[in-house]
């Protein structure tokens, strides 16, 4: 059998995810208006169901204006670790059906499928499978899967007929597919950019086809290119082979080995307050907090965690980080000491953080932190503490590392 496509790219993302395990887990929920998030203070919805969505509120929205826009709403505070648990169920699906398996965040993957048509049958009988397991393996939560040529435009079609929805685009077709759709479902741009592109007449993907490209690099820069070329349906980018969600690390190979528990402690918290500058600048929030430590006779060793919420507040992720280090049996001493968070989850919304108001004082305190760094470079923030050991700060390799493409999953919807 000859493939039809050059290429098949899956994008598979979980409806309403929070709230339809909510409901799965208590058969009462189901069929009624629910909003997951906290209900004090000044909360967010974090996900609301598809039952609450006529009302207007989604994602985002401040728990309290939703509360008056669906007075009817039960509202349930989150239970991260049971998302968590059910994220690996359907990470494990996917992987039954592709090796390549780049997961996006919890409830969110892309699946290279090229190939597996003589497993699988053609584009829509693979999307077809690929719910049907979701639904068995979950005990019947469901997913909107989106195939077409391209990530980008997989993407765009699992959204499309959302919640349950399959929705296939040969990449034939892909260009006339988009064109009538709004400039929101170009990936990577922003509300800003989205207003920008409004200001230069084009309201279409197709508009945004049409134009000529040389006039968008000269109103949008480099974007301007980047958008021309997914308004064509054309994005070049593989799917990465990643089972687990994004992360963001920081660690250090040092100049000197480390032994005591306060030289430890002091290159963890180096490696929180990057991670945590990290995670707010990207709008992302973490749920796992993973430690690493390397002997001196290059023993890896890792331990970690999950967080009852997720954070992007250094001092949190040092407290689980510190807190890890009782869990290593290992005296030392060690070459390296780096730290993780994982599990992201996307946070829209930096100002609402009604959930994460555990240190709200610390928080802000970190991005007044951020704001000096952006201004004057990072050596002007450095710690006072630091500034006390200048023989470590010299010499050690700094291996921070992010994980690429982390604010090109615009639109989500949980
Ligand atoms: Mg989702």
């Amino acid at each position: 059998m000859k493939p039809a496509w050059p290429r098949i790219v899956a994008h598979a993302d979980m409806d309403a995810f929070y709230a339809a395990i909510e409901q799965l887990d208590d058969p009462s929920l189901r069929g009624r208006p629910i909003l997951v998030g906290s209900p004090k203070g000044r909360g967010v919805v974090l996900t609301a169901s598809y039952e609450a969505r006529p009302y207007g509120v989604g994602s985002a929205l401040p728990m309290a204006k939703a509360r008056r826009m669906c007075p009817d709403a039960i509202i349930t505070p989150p239970r991260f670790k049971r998302y968590q648990q059910v994220s690996e169920t359907i990470m494990r699906v996917f992987s039954d059906f592709s090796p390549d398996v780049e997961a996006i965040s919890l409830d969110e993957a892309f699946l290279d499928m090229t190939g597996s048509e003589q497993l699988f049958g053609a584009p829509e009988k693979i999307g077809r499978q690929i719910k049907d397991a979701i639904r068995d393996a979950t005990g019947g939560l469901t997913i909107s899967v989106g195939l077409s040529g391209t990530k980008y435009v997989a993407k765009v079609a699992s959204a499309y007929q959302k919640p349950d929805g399959l929705t296939v685009v040969p990449p034939s077709t892909a260009k006339a597919w988009l064109a009538p759709l709004p400039i929101s479902r170009l990936w990577g741009a922003g509300p800003k950019t989205q207003k920008r592109i409004h200001q230069i007449g084009l309201q279409t993907i197709g508009d945004v086809a049409a134009a000529d490209p040389k006039f968008l690099a000269a109103k949008l820069g480099s974007a301007g290119l980047h958008f021309y070329t997914l308004a064509h349906g054309e994005d070049p980018r593989r799917v990465a082979r990643r089972r687990t969600s994004k992360s963001i690390g920081s660690e250090r190979t040092l100049g000197k080995d480390v032994r005591t528990r306060a030289d430890i402690e002091h290159q963890l918290r180096r490696s929180a307050d990057a991670i945590g500058r990290r995670l707010r600048r990207k709008h992302y929030r973490a749920l796992g907090v993973r430690v690493k430590l390397k002997t001196s006779d290059f023993q890896l060793l890792t331990r970690q965690r999950l967080l009852d919420e997720p954070t992007d507040v250094a001092q949190n992720l040092l407290s689980v980080g510190v807190d890890l280090l009782h869990e290593f049996r290992h005296p030392g001493p060690f070459r390296l000491v780096g730290m993780a968070a994982y599990d992201l989850v996307k946070a829209d919304d930096p100002v609402q953080l009604g959930l994460f108001q555990d240190r709200p004082k610390r928080r802000n305190l970190e991005e007044a932190i951020d704001r000096l760094a952006e201004r004057f470079g990072n050596d002007v923030v450095r710690r006072a503490e630091d500034l006390c050991r200048p023989q470590a700060m010299q010499i050690d390799t700094n291996l921070d590392f992010l994980d690429e493409d982390l604010d090109e999953t615009g639109n989500d919807d949980n």
